[in-house]
């Protein structure tokens, strides 16, 4: 399989090219040059089959000669051993066509784990046989930096080290990324906010001869192979539900579009996917796009489900180029434009085409916390601020003709104790294997906002043999 970019002036790439580069050189995204199609009887074939099974089998289409089966195999069995729910992604009924489908079973309890943990293996597969060794740096407000820890640690080839913003990230959040205690691991608390560290991590980056001597390299949500690692659970709750011979539709708390975007490319790939639902906080670019052909920047406002606090979707590209038809000339002239307007608008027949399977739902912090409160009394289940706007968009959103839709459950409840607290009365316990987070050693440094002061830090994460 080959990858091409989105904006057309980059060479085509392998999996395994476009896994250790993330982004293409000519800005773009890297797409699958053609897309892997699965019959009613691929699908048949695999209900019933054990998660890790059913996970190596609809990404091997992707991997090609880059990654052998054997050992996609064993990478799928061994990132989802230490899941903390025997099913891996086990799906929950709320109502007669209403189910959720829990990702948050993993070492960070929300659902960025499915694809990092997987990821991580990936690169040190791929490292070892180049004969190469990566640094990965990102900053991080929350989530993505301890699931890019928790994917890294311990890695033969890999080290890695994100900053975060200094007693500006929650307890439970610090916490699962300090006290991971690999020596390839390294934590930076900045002296400053959270954009003071993603400035820092583009300043390292465009430090050329500092990227080129640390081989910095970094996981961030654009990366195909998230993509192509999210897609399987979407297959999994279909054929629990009745596909290929039924349809389904599924409801996505989205922030960047790269969850939403592998239910897609299941549905590119042959899965019968009858609608998406696109759920947003206030930070609704997204939603406002599908209400009225208008994707326009606005400021980020802090919200209870901080990981959709977004003013760009990154991904959304991807399916930009699909609906232009793979034109990567009209998809860079309107990423171009969009970057320096700050708007997007796309022609109404392909805005029309967008709306026949896609639908926003926007959920401000009342309604979010209505939602929690209103679930638990009805069902006893207890959802998160950012799995609740997923079902309350199912429920305002319900398809005709008995189609099931699931609702994507993204994080683990006990990760926003507050916000659960105060709609429901109830503070969610931590599960079992992390109940002893708050006991556990940690170690980070805490460094001034002061590039040089990172860079050495970085050196010596990387130099400590
Ligand atoms: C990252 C994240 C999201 C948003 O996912 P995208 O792929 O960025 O759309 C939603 N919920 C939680 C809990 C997350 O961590």
């Amino acid at each position: 399989m080959r990858y091409i970019s989105t904006r057309g002036q980059a060479p085509a790439r392998d999996f395994a090219d476009v896994l250790l580069a993330g982004l293409a050189e000519d800005g773009g995204l890297f797409m699958p040059e053609t897309w892997p199609h699965f019959g009613p009887s691929d699908w048949r074939g695999m209900r019933g089959l054990p998660y890790p099974e059913l996970a190596a089998r609809v990404m091997q289409p992707f991997m090609g000669s880059a990654i052998p089966y054997d050992v996609l195999r064993t990478i799928c069995h061994e990132a989802y051993a230490g899941f903390g729910h025997t099913a891996i992604v086990p799906l929950i009924q709320l109502e007669t066509n209403l189910f959720a489908q829990e990702l948050f079973h993993g070492p960070t309890l929300a659902f960025k784990d499915m694809a990092m943990q997987v990821l991580g293996r990936l690169f040190d597969y791929v490292l070892t046989k180049r004969d190469r060794r990566v640094t990965i740096v990102g900053a991080t407000s929350g989530d993505t930096g301890s699931a890019a820890i928790e994917a890294c640690a311990w890695r033969d080839r890999v080290d890695i080290m994100i900053l975060h913003p200094h007693e500006r990230t929650s307890m439970v959040q610090r916490r699962q990324m300090t006290t991971v205690l690999a020596p390839n691991v390294g934590n930076v608390a900045v002296q400053g906010t959270f954009d003071d560290c993603q400035d820092l991590v583009k300043a390292m980056f465009a430090d050329v001869p500092f990227r080129n001597e640390m081989r910095l390299s970094a996981v961030n949500s654009i990366n195909w192979a998230r993509i192509a690692a999210q897609i399987p659970y979407y297959v999994a709750a279909a054929l629990a539900l009745g596909a290929p011979e039924r349809d389904i539709a599924f409801s996505v708390p989205t922030g960047n579009f790269g969850n939403v975007l592998a239910a897609w490319a299941a549905r590119r790939m042959g899965l019968p996917v009858a609608r998406l639902i696109v759920g947003s906080n206030r930070n609704d670019i997204l939603t406002r796009f599908l209400a009225s052909n208008d994707m326009s920047m606005v400021p980020v406002e802090p919200s209870l489900s901080p990981s959709m606090d977004i003013q760009v979707s990154s991904n959304f590209e991807r399916l930009l180029f699909e609906l232009l038809d793979r034109d990567a000339d009209k998809t860079r002239d309107t990423m171009l434009d969009f970057r320096a307007t700050g708007r997007m608008r796309v022609a109404d027949p392909i805005w029309h085409r967008v709306r026949g399977l896609f639908h926003g739902f926007r959920l401000d912090d009342p309604g979010t916390e209505a939602e929690i409160r209103r679930l638990h009394a009805a069902t006893g289940y207890l959802a998160d601020p950012h799995t609740a706007i997923g079902i309350a968009a199912a429920r305002a959103l319900p398809c005709a003709g008995g189609v099931p839709t699931v609702a994507m459950a993204t994080a683990h409840p006990a990760k926003f104790p507050d916000a659960m607290e105060r709609a429901t009365g109830q503070r969610p316990a931590l599960p079992p294997r992390m109940a002893d987070l708050f006991e556990r050693e940690e170690r980070f440094a805490v460094l001034p906002n002061d590039l040089t002061a990172v860079e050495t830090a970085v050196r010596a994460l990387v130099g400590r043999n």
